[in-house]
Order: structure tokens, then sequence, then C-alpha cells
């Protein structure tokens, strides 16, 4: 894919954000997109952030640490950017996403809530985090069942460097708005509830390439978006 569509499919995609919002009443900065860069070159990751990228996420650790790596160190280093990692944690995983990100979307567990916070490392600000909740039912995916969000929340917000921002999901695929607004909707009206409990609770992280309006109309405030900006993937 050209600079050229890569700059214009972000322009796209910015612009759909501004009417969708307007449309439900909700201002155009109340929702942040984050670009998906998983499996996209360097030079992809840099027009991204020419056309005013500047949230990151990635999904594969090792990927991602060198990604970061060389886009902070060449000689027009990527300046202001945040690098959230949107991916699966492993407990081997957790002491290098501790030190290299600035957001977690995918907490599913206190046990590797509890590594991260012990990991984080004192020079860095808290670790953003967002709990990651099944909306599915299937058991193999990840993400905590939607009873179980309330707990796992009161367990892990007292982590003393972990800053609990909110809930993401990945829901199955579904084709119309409706359908998927109707698959957000607990999720949303759960955020709501946690909302008045935890101050800081101010991140709803639904939404991708297919499904980002409807995630808007239910409240998100970070979609994450990778084909409609970088085209299809290879692996
Ligand atoms: C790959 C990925 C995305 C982006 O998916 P697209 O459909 O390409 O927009 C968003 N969130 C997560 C967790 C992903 O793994």
């Amino acid at each position: 894919m050209t600079e050229h569509t890569i700059i214009e499919n972000y322009q796209r995609v910015m612009a759909d954000i501004a009417a969708e919002a307007t449309r439900c009443q909700r201002s155009p900065d109340s929702v942040q997109l984050l670009a998906v860069t998983k499996t996209h070159a360097i030079d992809k990751i840099r027009q991204a952030y020419e056309a005013g990228a500047r949230d990151f996420g990635e999904n594969y650790l090792q990927e991602a640490l060198v990604k970061i790596e060389q886009l902070a160190d060449e000689d027009h280093p990527m300046k202001d950017v945040r690098w959230h990692f949107i991916g699966p944690v492993q407990s081997n995983k957790t002491r290098d996403i501790a030190a290299a990100f600035d957001w977690l979307h995918s907490v599913d567990r206190l046990k590797i809530a509890r590594r991260l916070s012990e990991q984080r490392p004192d020079s860095m600000p808290a670790l953003n985090i967002c709990l990651q909740v099944n909306l599915s039912d299937e058991t193999s995916k990840s993400g905590v069942a939607l009873h179980e969000v309330g707990a796992l929340c009161e367990a892990i917000a007292p982590l003393p460097r972990l800053h609990l921002r909110g809930l993401m999901a990945i829901p199955a695929p579904t084709d119309n708005y409706e359908a998927q607004r109707a698959v957000f909707r607990p999720l949303s009206d759960l955020f709501r509830e946690l909302q008045a409990r935890y101050d800081q609770f101010d991140t709803l992280s639904i939404g991708m390439s297919a499904d980002y309006k409807a995630a808007i109309a239910e409240g998100a405030t970070i979609i994450r978006v990778g084909s409609a900006i970088f085209g299809a993937r290879n692996r």
C-alpha cells in the first residue's frame, strides 16, 4: 500500500470517528484512534505517524520490541508516541511489557496484574491497563467473563504500579451495525456501572476495522484499527 493510501485511510477513519461521534452527540475528541500496526513494517508506521497517529498497538512482543527500539533510535525518532500492547499476555512476558509499554489492554488474570505491578520500572509512571472481557463466551478466547469483572477490578485497583483505566473486548465478528451494537451493549452498561465506583475509569477499548462505528455509538473511548488504515495483513 502506498504512502498516499495510508494517509488517506487514516484521514477517512478520523472523519468517520467525527461523523459517528457527532451523530451520537459525543465530542469527536472523546474517541481516540489506536493504529494497530502488528505485522506492518516500520515505514508504514512512520506514514501513519506523518498522518497524525500517536498511539500504536502491537500484539506480538518480540516484533513490538524491535519496532519500538528502531522507531526511537533512528535519525528521526518518532516523538510523543504511546505504545499499547493488545495481544495475549503470558507470565514470562510481563517483565518486558512492563518496561516497554504505556498501555496494556489485555489483562484478564490477577496473577498477571500482580507481576506487572511488581515489574513496572520505578522510573516510569504506573502502567495503564484495561481488563479484557470475553463477550462471546467462547472458552478458547481470552478475557474474563462479564460476571467476574467486578471482583477482578476490586483485586487489581489497589496494585500500586498499575493504573486501572477500564475495559477492553474483542467480540466475535458480526456484520450489521445493530447486531454489533447489541454485542457491545452489556459491556458498555457494565463500564458505566464501574465508572460510578472507580474515579480513574475512563477507557472503553472496543471497536476494530469492521465495527468501530457501532463501538463509538456504544461509548468506545479507544477504537483499535488495523486493516482499515494499513490494508490486509500477511499473517
Ligand atoms: C489485530 C487487532 C486489531 C485490529 O484489527 P482490524 O480488524 O485489522 O482493525 C484490534 N484489536 C486487537 C486486539 C487486534 O489483535
